[in-house]
């Protein structure tokens, strides 16, 4: 069970790779499930991705459903066949007959199934025909379909090795991970900050439910040119999803960063995309954060700058937001201040002279000509203030006092 389960492990991070769940569809795979039921003659031709919990469809023709559950998906069974998962008569298969995708929706009776299987030897997925009426395949058919299969596998890599996305000209989200492991190896050799700004569009799901897709791709690209113009050669910019992007800024503190962001923004509120009736605007949300060489990681300086980015839009959009480290207990800001003061013990006598150099509601910074036969405990006077504090010391060195209100 183990093995298996670290199999799947190995086979999804094979997936990881293509960086394709979850993107839009493609005219390129789109051909290959219309070339599937064209030459097989059957109604329905999918490219299922199998995700840890679904399959997911990349290309589906005939199939209304995006994606379904994976437990039940037969294209499960399939991708783990050496060649071929060939079901003339699902409910004439006992392995079949009771599956909610035989018994329901999309009514499955003919299945003919193929690996999707990387150069490396990983199952990712399968193309696959069906029909609703039980069918007999030709073995010339199945290789027909194998032949399929592996070019929708030489697409995939194409897409791969391109690592550009093609509607934003930014890195892939795979891309922008490979260079931004160097970035971070120079800036950690180099002891230089780096800063990484995360950002998400916001509300894109109505740019695109109000006025289409195309319009949608259209406002993804113009923003990230808007971007772009606002960054530098070294920048590494990256399409992390659909409407999310980040920047990865090397030689750039938390505060440089923000106001990197802060134009970023500026420039997407500038982009205007023509529609009826005038010019479509959008917002996006900024969380902007800085590597801690102490836990210098990748994956730390994103998620951290992906906490921003929730608090950016949880705080209401529009937005920069920076990561701030784990909250730590108030600790009162002393004011740099410069008082003379009177240190006064055992009952007000003798007293020492001090000068006030900070000070806050809970402390004070003093320096005294000498701390020797000073007690524990006493009590400040600061005449310029009218006012008298009880202390504690608690760091005495030479010539200075830090010491607590009590
Ligand atoms: P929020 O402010 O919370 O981020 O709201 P949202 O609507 O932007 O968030 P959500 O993540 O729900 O929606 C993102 C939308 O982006 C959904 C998806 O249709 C759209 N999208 C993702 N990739 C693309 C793409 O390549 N082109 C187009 N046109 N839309 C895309
Ligand atoms: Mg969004
Ligand atoms: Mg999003």
């Amino acid at each position: 069970m183990a093995r298996a389960a670290r199999i799947d492990d190995e086979r999804l991070a094979a997936l990881d790779r293509y960086d394709i769940l979850d993107t839009p569809q493609e005219e390129g795979f789109d051909r290959i499930t219309r070339l599937t039921r064209r030459i097989l003659d059957v109604p329905m031709s999918t490219i299922a991705l199998i995700d840890g919990h679904r399959q997911w469809f990349k290309s589906r023709s005939g199939v209304e459903a995006c994606e379904t559950p994976r437990g039940p998906a037969l294209c499960n069974l399939a991708m783990h066949e050496p060649c071929a998962l060939v079901v003339p008569d699902a409910r004439a298969d006992a392995r079949f007959s009771d599956n909610p995708f035989v018994l329901g929706s999309p009514h499955i009776r003919f299945y003919a199934g193929v690996p999707l299987r990387t150069p490396q030897g990983h199952s990712i997925g399968t193309l696959c025909a069906m029909d609703t009426r039980p069918r007999h395949l030709p073995d010339a058919d199945v290789e027909i379909l194998a032949d399929l299969s592996h070019i929708v596998m030489s697409e995939l890599e194409l897409r791969r090795v391109a690592m550009t996305d093609a509607l934003t000209g930014t890195l892939s989200r795979r891309a922008f991970r490979d260079e931004c492991g160097r970035s971070l190896s120079l800036a950690l050799r180099h002891r230089h900050p780096l800063s990484c700004i995360m950002l998400d569009l916001d509300h894109f799901k109505a740019v695109n439910d109000g006025h289409g897709h195309p319009v949608g791709d259209r406002v993804l690209a113009e923003i990230a040119t808007a971007c772009r113009t606002e960054l530098r050669a070294s920048d590494v910019f990256g399409r992390l999803g659909g409407e999310e992007f980040a920047v990865l800024l090397p030689h750039t503190d938390l505060a440089s960063a923000m106001t990197v962001a802060g134009k970023l923004r500026a420039a997407i509120a500038r982009v205007g995309v023509p529609v009826p009736g005038g010019l479509l605007r959008v917002t996006a949300s900024f969380g902007v954060a800085v590597l801690d060489p102490a836990a210098a990681d990748l994956d730390a300086l994103l998620e951290n700058a992906d906490a921003a980015l929730y608090a950016a839009k949880a705080e209401g959009r529009d937005r920069c937001v920076a990561w701030r480290p784990v909250p730590r207990p108030q600790q009162a800001v002393r004011r740099r201040v410069l008082k003379a003061g009177r240190i006064a013990f055992d009952d007000g006598r003798p007293v020492v002279d001090c000068t006030i150099r900070s000070l806050s509601d809970e402390g004070a910074g003093l320096s005294v000509s000498g701390t020797a036969g000073l007690p524990e405990t006493f009590t400040l006077a600061i005449p310029a203030d009218g006012a008298s504090r009880a202390c504690r010391i608690a760091l005495r060195t030479d010539g200075h006092l830090d010491v607590v209100f009590v």
